[in-house]
């Protein structure tokens, strides 16, 4: 099992995108490293080109990738690059020059770890939909998410990693006291998770599942996503209204030194689900990494969670490889495979039926 997730950086000239594409070595490497479960951070030459530049060809390089991805490790075909527009610096809490984005998957809304309909059939993918109405920014299901440094922010911003998977092994552990027996107890643990929080969505009202919700907490506080979700972030009054126990919680965190309302929360859900404070969780956990300019840094949006720790002035542009939708015969293979490549032990594991 990959504890952290492994990064590469790898290097990718102007001939490799213009002549080779997808047969380029490079490229090739980059869609191995990202279906293996790790992280890619493309270099992309020549270096001092402009923003203009530079943009078209980290677009023309997820193309690529993403036909490699298509073409050696089943990514459904209907899986597309999609450009957001760039980010106008960095929002942070009055007082601050900084933030810090706690773990998350991008387009939360129905983007996020769920089992193969071959290891679940009993799962209907309209379960995949966390909020049809309310979402930041677009509504494709994001399956890689990635994005080009623009300003990297003096000092440079960090971005740091997280296997969700491994999470996810972990907290079935924390919760049973012994290691599931195999990928389809996983795979209904993590279902069982992800109904519990819809159920209750009446009362957190949150349009993510949370880490929390994800492995399992009962605590239906830690449902509750805070606004960004930025370390710093103060909940929302009606928040506090509708779960008091958040009070205690925003005030006060196991570790004692966590910096604000929306990061304690977190520690509490992270020692409630894994017995590990955050501060536990980043040392057990975490891969930091620091994107220089014109890097595209891409990792798999659902077996990954992701945080950011960014100055002000930090510019990205988000370019991801996403779908209309996360469902039919092709997404719950490639899915499933995604569950069988974090796992060494479980990887030759049948699936449960060969139907999706
Ligand atoms: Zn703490």
């Amino acid at each position: 099992m990959n504890r952290k997730p492994v990064v590469e950086v790898i290097g990718l000239g102007e001939r490799d995108l213009v002549e080779a594409r997808s047969q380029a070595a490079p490229v090739i490497r980059a869609a191995t490293v990202l279906a293996r479960g790790g992280v890619t951070i493309l270099r992309i030459g020549p270096r001092g080109a402009t923003k203009q530049t530079a943009i078209a060809r980290g677009e023309a390089a997820l193309t690529a990738v993403r036909d490699a991805l298509v073409e050696r490790h089943d990514l459904p075909a209907e899986a597309y690059v999609e450009l957001d527009s760039e980010s106008y610096g960095t929002p942070v809490a009055p007082f601050t020059d900084r933030r810090f984005l706690l773990p998350h998957q991008d387009g939360g809304h129905r983007s996020f770890l769920t089992p193969s309909r071959l290891d679940q059939p009993d799962l209907d993918p309209r379960e995949r939909v966390f909020s049809e109405t309310v979402y930041w920014k677009r509504p494709s299901h994001k399956i890689y998410q990635g994005f080009l440094i623009t300003n990297a922010g003096d000092p440079p911003g960090t971005t740091c990693y997280y296997n969700t998977l491994t999470l996810l092994w972990d907290a079935f552990i924390h919760r049973h006291g012994r290691a599931p027996d195999g990928l389809s107890e996983l795979a209904m643990f993590s279902m069982e998770n992800l109904r519990r929080s819809k159920a209750n969505q009446a009362t957190h009202c949150s349009r993510y599942l949370t880490l929390g919700a994800l492995l399992g907490s009962r605590e239906i506080a830690h449902h509750v996503m805070p606004s960004g979700p930025r370390a710093e972030s103060e909940l929302w009054p009606a928040q506090y209204i509708r779960l008091p126990a958040l009070c205690e919680m925003a005030d006060r965190c196991p570790c004692g030194s966590c910096r604000g309302p929306g990061e304690r929360l977190f520690c509490h859900a992270c020692a409630h689900t894994l017995g590990r404070t955050w501060p536990e969780f980043r040392r057990d956990y975490e891969i930091a990494v620091v994107g220089d300019h014109h890097d595209l840094l891409i990792g798999n949006n659902l077996t990954q969670l992701h945080a950011a720790d960014s100055q002000a002035s930090r510019t990205i542009h988000p370019m991801c490889i996403v779908s209309d939708r996360a469902e039919g015969e092709a997404y719950e293979r490639w899915l499933a495979a995604q569950w069988r490549a974090w796992y060494g032990p479980l990887r030759e594991e049948p699936f449960a039926t060969q139907t999706a």
